[in-house]
Formats: structure tokens, C-alpha cells, sequence
């Protein structure tokens, strides 16, 4: 029996569970994560790191340890569409090495592949660094319960048996798509519980290269007679690949026979090869109704799944985190009001179906193919039909393969706690993505004078921006915090290229990133403000 309260108890010791415990522990709040197994990897899922993940990671300082993993940094990212790796080739979209490629304008850094075998333990290394951080692995919880105050849960050695209680102010399940957090709180998923049964292979062959002409690539789609079929991703850049079956809508087990078959199908000759791990495995659609029940939160694949078609999956729950974390601390610390823990699902839900959305809109493009029986065919009839084939897949590919609108653009329209400035949003496309600072929305990336990138003026409390205004200026907003023990800090601009991006006087940044006000003048009642953003008064009532 602990009689310890711990602030925070995360459920999960996935990538996202990982990233909360690092980030409160960044925050100084104090936690403990639950991880059921020892932290290896079967199977890495995700390999793509995305662009606003990687603003996270230049945020916690973790930019080097990612681009030094071992993931080749030259090693061409083309996504290319062909018949087998030895067939013919229909279609490519060409990107170079991660390395090779700048960040967009749009951020300071750039996208990056890093599979979750080698970003997991990045993360892990983060969250352990923390000193108020205790990783607890091979502990499993079994159960919790709630009232006003207190979480009690019950959590299990996974050597030993042995049971004991953790007493917790709130508990944060990242306990994955069977979340036994969400089944205690009764939370439903919506949507398609069934888009897939999808079967992933790894396996290794060094000279897979070597075996055929189509060069470095990243993900290879195989399109035959029948539509698209499978696809070969470089899972690490050198020696391991991961094959996959895309399947149907119907369960089908496949025998270690028929698996290296199709591997040998995809590949268009016979060759060796060593199969490293087989995972049959439903591809869904869903999202939670809700991401919190009282002291309890959701976040990751708990409250959504989704196709991995587009990466949006980790990177989602990476966002759920950040949003969540320093509104936690916010209540720890006693700065927070009654209304800032709603605003998480009210905020997070909306991109969580955004995001599951497109994800399976990206499948369903991989799947346009219909059936072409002369694919195949060595006659100008077969050519004329690869042309077209490969024509329109690369067109209705792009989406897909551009997509920073879908990581960067995303905004918390309904939020309770952003003051709205009555401008209209742009649209909300995830090929483009449009910079703005209208609250709500992820607040501009440009590089002041000093070298610095103005999201490195944000994270560790709010920020308030003042473009050719003083401290002085800014007092009244300064003092509101101050009576609320809200932490601000103040940094004025003098580079009129960010003032126009900004495009207000002054900007109040949230300590996630995104902006909560804007306005050319301090508001009226400063306090109200203040009072708002941190969760503390309904802008309703006072507007
Ligand atoms: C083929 C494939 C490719 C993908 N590619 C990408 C990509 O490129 N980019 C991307 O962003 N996403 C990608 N995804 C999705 C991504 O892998 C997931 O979204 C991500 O792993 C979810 O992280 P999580 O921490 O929420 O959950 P999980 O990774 O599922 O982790 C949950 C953890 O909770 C633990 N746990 C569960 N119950 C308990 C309990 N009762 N007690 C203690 N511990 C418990 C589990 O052991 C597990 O470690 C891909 C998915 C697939 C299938």
C-alpha cells in the first residue's frame, strides 16, 4: 500500500503515455506511468514523426537524439506505385532523404522517420530524465475507481502477482485502442469498428535492394489486376521491411506459406528472405464519445483509432497530451479553474474525428483502383492501361503525401477557454496549411532576430507577445496573472515580418502552443480574461 498521493497516474508506457509523463515531468509536476510489459517493441508501428511532434521534441530538446537514431538520413522517402518491385512501375512521388530535405517556411523543423522502435525508447529516455518521474514497467493496471477527490487504483506485478493501491488526483489512460481506462468510465467509440483485417509481416533481407531496379523508396504500393493489394515500407532504412497484406473487410488467416507467397508475389521473383514477426490486426475507425470522465482522461488510441494510412495516429495522441498536460498542472499548481479540464475533450475530440476521418479517406484513395484484368499485359493495350493506372493513382495520392494543413492547421474552434476575435478561419485543408494567430489556432512559426523561432518563446507557461509594445503596455494582462498566479511572460517583437503574421498588438499564447487572445489594446477587464483562458469564468456570461 502506497499512502503517497500522486499527482498524476498515467496508464500506459505506449508512445503517448510516454510523452505525457515526460512533458508533466518538464512541467515539474510529479507522476507515475504503469507500463503492463517491459518496453520492447514486437512490431514497430509508427515511423513517421510528425512536423508539429518534432516541435514538441525541439520544445523538450529532444530535435538531436531523433535525428542521430539510426534511421539513415539519405535514404530516399519516394512512395512508389508498381505491379512488383521487379514489374512495372506506374507511378512515383519523389522525396529525398529526411535529411536532405530543409523544414518548410512554415515551422523550424521538419517531419521526420524514426519507427517506433527507435522513437519509444527516445521517449522513454525523456520521461526518465524527469527526477519527479517514476516509470513503473511490468505493472499493470487492474482497476480504479473515483469520488470528488481522489483516484484509487489497483495495479498488479506482472512478475509477482502482487497487488497494491495508488492514490492519485487524477489518472490519465494511454493504455492503447482496448483501453481499460475508457471501458471503466462506460465511454463508447463511435464509428466503424471494421475497416480492415490487415495482416503485417516483418522481415529482413539485406539485398532486398539489390534484387531489383526501382531504387531507394520508402513505401512501395503493389497495384495488380485486382486493385491495390499490399505495400513494402523501409521500416528502418536498411535491412527490415515491413510487408503488408491490406486485406478486406473479412477475418483471413494466412499460413507462413501463403505469407512468404504474396512477399515473393510483391517482389516478382523468388529470393531469400527471414520473416521476424507476423501480426494479423483489425484497421479501424473510431472515436471516443468523450475524452474525460470526471478525474479520469483518455488520450492516444484510447479515445481514437484509426488506418495509419497518412501517420496521423501517434501524432494525434502526442497533441492529446500536450493539450492535456499543462492543464493538469494548471490544477496541481491551483492556478487552473473548474472549467479547464472540460475543455481537453472539447477541444481534442473534434481533431480526433478530423483526424480518423482523413486517415480513412487516405485508405480508401490506396483502395481506388478498380479491378484492371490487362494490367499486365505486354500490349500496347496493357501500356495504355499502366498509364492511366498510374495517372490518376499519383494525383489521388497526393493528399496523402502533403499534408501539413492536416499537422499544423488544426484549430480548437469551440474551445471555452480561447477568447474569439470574430475573424473567420481559414479553410481547414490538410494539403495547406495557412498560418494564422486568430485564437485558437496554433500560434506562427517565424525566426526573430536572435535565431530563435517564436515557438521557442512557448511551453513552460503562457506568453504574451507584444509587436512594438512594451511590458509597460502589456500591464494590465501582466497584473491580471499575477492576481491569478497565472505564469506569463512577457516578450516584446520589434520584426514587423512576424507583427504582419501576428497581425494583432498583442498575442496571448497558451502554454500548448496555441493562441487563447488577441487584440490591439488590453482588454477592458483584464482580469476576465485571465479568468477565461485559464478555465475560470464562462466567456458566455461575460460577453
Ligand atoms: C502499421 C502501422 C503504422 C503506423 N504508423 C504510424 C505513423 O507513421 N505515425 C503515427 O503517428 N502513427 C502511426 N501508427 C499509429 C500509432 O502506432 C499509434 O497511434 C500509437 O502507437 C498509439 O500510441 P498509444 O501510446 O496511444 O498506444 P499504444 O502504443 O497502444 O500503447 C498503449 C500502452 O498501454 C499499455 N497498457 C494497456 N493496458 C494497460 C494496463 N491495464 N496497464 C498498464 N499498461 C497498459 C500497453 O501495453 C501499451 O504499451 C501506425 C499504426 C500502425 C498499425
Amino acid at each position: 500500500m502506497q499512502n503517497d498521493i500522486v499527482p498524476v497516474l498515467v496508464v500506459g508506457g505506449g508512445p503517448v503515455g510516454l510523452a505525457l509523463a515526460g512533458d508533466l515531468g518538464w512541467r515539474g509536476i510529479a507522476c507515475t506511468l504503469v507500463e503492463q510489459t517491459d518496453g520492447s517493441i514486437y512490431q514497430p508501428r509508427m515511423d513517421l514523426v510528425g512536423i508539429r511532434t518534432m516541435e514538441f521534441c525541439r520544445r523538450w530538446g529532444l530535435v538531436p537524439t531523433v535525428e542521430g537514431s539510426p534511421y539513415p538520413r539519405d535514404y530516399a522517402q519516394d512512395n512508389i506505385y508498381l505491379t512488383s518491385l521487379t514489374g512495372y512501375e506506374l507511378g512515383r512521388e519523389r522525396f529525398p532523404g529526411i535529411g536532405q530535405a530543409p523544414p518548410p517556411k512554415e515551422s523550424p523543423q521538419r517531419r521526420e522517420r524514426c519507427p517506433q522502435n527507435m522513437f519509444d525508447p527516445i521517449l522513454r529516455a525523456f520521461a526518465a530524465s524527469q527526477k519527479n518521474v517514476l516509470l513503473r514497467y511490468r505493472t499493470r493496471l487492474v482497476s480504479f475507481t473515483q469520488n470528488a477527490d481522489l483516484v484509487t487504483a489497483v495495479v498488479e506485478n506482472a512478475d509477482t502477482g502482487a497487488r497494491e493501491e495508488i492514490l492519485a488526483r487524477y489518472i490519465v489512460g494511454c493504455d492503447g485502442a482496448r483501453s481499460l481506462v475508457r471501458e471503466t468510465l462506460g465511454i463508447a467509440m463511435q464509428g466503424n469498428p471494421v475497416l480492415t483485417h490487415t495482416t503485417n509481416v516483418i522481415f529482413r533481407c539485406p539485398h532486398l535492394l539489390a534484387l531489383h531496379d526501382k531504387g531507394k523508396a520508402y513505401r512501395h504500393i503493389f497495384i495488380g489486376p485486382e486493385g491495390t493489394w499490399a505495400t513494402i515500407v523501409a521500416i528502418n532504412g536498411r535491412d527490415e521491411w515491413r510487408f503488408s497484406i491490406i486485406g478486406g473487410s473479412e477475418q483471413r488467416d494466412y499460413a507462413t506459406d501463403d505469407i512468404k507467397a504474396a512477399i515473393r508475389r510483391a517482389v516478382g521473383r523468388d529470393f531469400d528472405f527471414e520473416i521476424l514477426s507476423v501480426l494479423p490486426w483489425v484497421r479501424r475507425e473510431l472515436v471516443a464519445e468523450r475524452y474525460r470522465g470526471g478525474r479520469a482522461f483518455i488520450a492516444g488510441d484510447a479515445v481514437h483509432v484509426m488506418s495509419p494510412t497518412g501517420g496521423f495516429g501517434m501524432n494525434t495522441g502526442i497533441q492529446d497530451v500536450v493539450d492535456l498536460s499543462w492543464k493538469l498542472a494548471a490544477m496541481i499548481e491551483g492556478w487552473g479553474g473548474d472549467r479547464l479540464l472540460d475543455s481537453y475533450s472539447i477541444e481534442r475530440q473534434p481533431v480526433g474525428t478530423r483526424n480518423v476521418t482523413e486517415a480513412s479517406g487516405n485508405l480508401r484513395r490506396m483502395l481506388s483502383v478498380p479491378p484492371h484484368p490487362d494490367l499486365l499485359d505486354d500490349t500496347p493495350q496493357g501500356a495504355a492501361t499502366r498509364e492511366k493506372v498510374g495517372r490518376e493513382f499519383s494525383e489521388t495520392m497526393r493528399r496523402e503525401w502533403f499534408t501539413l494543413g492536416a499537422h499544423l492547421g488544426y484549430r480548437y474552434e469551440d474551445s471555452p477557454i480561447c477568447w474569439p476575435d470574430g475573424t473567420a478561419a481559414p479553410p481547414d485543408d490538410p494539403r495547406a496549411y495557412v498560418p494564422t494567430a486568430r485564437p485558437g489556432h496554433r500560434a506562427p512559426h517565424a525566426w526573430l532576430a536572435d535565431g530563435r523561432s517564436t515557438l521557442d518563446l512557448f511551453g513552460r507557461g503562457f506568453a504574451l507577445l507584444g509587436f512594438g509594445a512594451d511590458a509597460a503596455q502589456a500591464a494590465p494582462l501582466l497584473e491580471a496573472a499575477r492576481q491569478r498566479h497565472l505564469p506569463l511572460t512577457f516578450t516584446t517583437i520589434a520584426e514587423p515580418h512576424i507583427a504582419a503574421l501576428y497581425e494583432r498588438k498583442f498575442v496571448l499564447v497558451r502554454p500548448d502552443g496555441h493562441v487563447a487572445w488577441r487584440g490591439d489594446h488590453m482588454p477592458e477587464d483584464a482580469l476576465c480574461v485571465i479568468d477565461v483562458v485559464r478555465g475560470a469564468a464562462d466567456r458566455g456570461k461575460i460577453n
